[in-house]
């Protein structure tokens, strides 16, 4: 099933310090309300069944978000937006913007939360956009980023203590978050694939996975192309076809990475992501990868 992260805006209210979507160029950037609309039409056409929209802040343009997710929802495509929650300052306000998203259509909402996000947006706000959620009979859930530290003990009690649907989710080193420190980390020898739906950002390009896609410069591996110069059919085309994308998604990146000579006990020091990096960001292990993608990898099964 087609799915997309769409980017409207990398616009945000608040400065997490973690926060993936930064380090782009330009640092702000949105899409042309009309030229959205037709992505969206586009996007129908192309049997995309499930649209989130992300990047920046998304209830920033809560009218433009309002349309789309309309014209979404008239065509039978599932809609996700990701919002940090900012809006739902009280229980009345949270319920007024669900009310008109639930008017349009929406399907679920993701409500970020984290120690980094916690800084900005007081964790009541969380809580009133999730109580609002229910009571519109909106599916949400929320999404808490963590290092896995001690230090973020206490905001996971929190969600225990007041019972909303949350599912912690591991911080992605890339973007601001770069340079943290990490800790280190022992893994079983787990598979690591990776479904990868794409991302299209708000200046039109389109990227083969939503997360830390865009920031492999040294390579562009996931770089799929410009809307300016592609359909949204022959991105995706491009995307679903390519060996090596499909040897992430099926064999994993553990298997690709002792294929390519990384050492197994080397492989279980790395998160996911990360590891994909040292795959694929690096020009001369990528060339190697993209040649043997083509016979030897493929044979590399049990
Ligand atoms: S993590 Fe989300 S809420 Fe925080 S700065 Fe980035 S886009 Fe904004
Ligand atoms: S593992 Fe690779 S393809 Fe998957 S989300 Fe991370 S960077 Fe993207």
């Amino acid at each position: 099933m087609r799915k997309i992260a769409f980017g409207y805006s990398t616009r945000c209210n608040i400065r997490c310090s973690h926060c993936v979507a930064a380090g782009e160029t330009p640092v702000t950037s949105k899409m042309e309300l009309a030229r959205a609309r037709d992505i969206i039409r586009e996007m129908i056409r192309a049997e995309v069944k499930g649209i989130s929209f992300t990047a920046g802040e998304p209830f920033i343009y809560f009218d433009d978000l309002a349309e789309l997710v309309n014209l979404c929802s008239e065509n039978s495509i599932y809609t996700r937006v990701v919002t940090n929650s900012y809006w739902a300052k009280t229980p009345e306000q949270a319920r007024e913007r669900l009310h008109l998203l639930s008017q349009c259509g929406i399907s679920q909402l993701r409500l970020s939360y984290s120690r980094w996000h916690q800084q900005h947006v007081p964790r009541q706000y969380v809580l009133n956009a999730a109580k609002a959620c229910q009571d519109a009979g909106v599916d949400s859930f929320i999404s808490f980023i963590t290092d896995f530290s001690e230090q973020d003990e206490p905001f996971e009690q929190y969600l225990r203590d007041n019972c909303p649907r949350f599912f912690p989710e591991p911080v992605i080193y890339a973007g601001r978050a770069e340079g943290f420190n990490q800790q280190s980390l022992f893994t079983d020898y787990q598979e690591n694939c990776c479904q990868m739906n794409p991302y299209l950002a708000p200046d039109l390009t389109m990227y083969a996975c939503c997360d830390a896609g865009s920031h492999f410069s040294a390579t562009n591996f996931f770089r799929l192309g410009s809307l300016n110069d592609w359909s949204v059919e022959e991105l995706l085309t491009k995307s679903e076809t390519s060996i090596l994308y499909n040897c992430i998604r099926t064999m994993g990146i553990t298997t690709i990475a002792s294929y390519a000579g990384m050492k197994s006990r080397d492989i279980v020091t790395y998160r996911k992501c990360s590891l994909c990096k040292k795959m694929f960001n690096d020009p001369e292990t990528l060339h190697a990868l993209q040649t043997a993608a083509a016979g030897d990898l493929l044979q590399w099964h049990r």
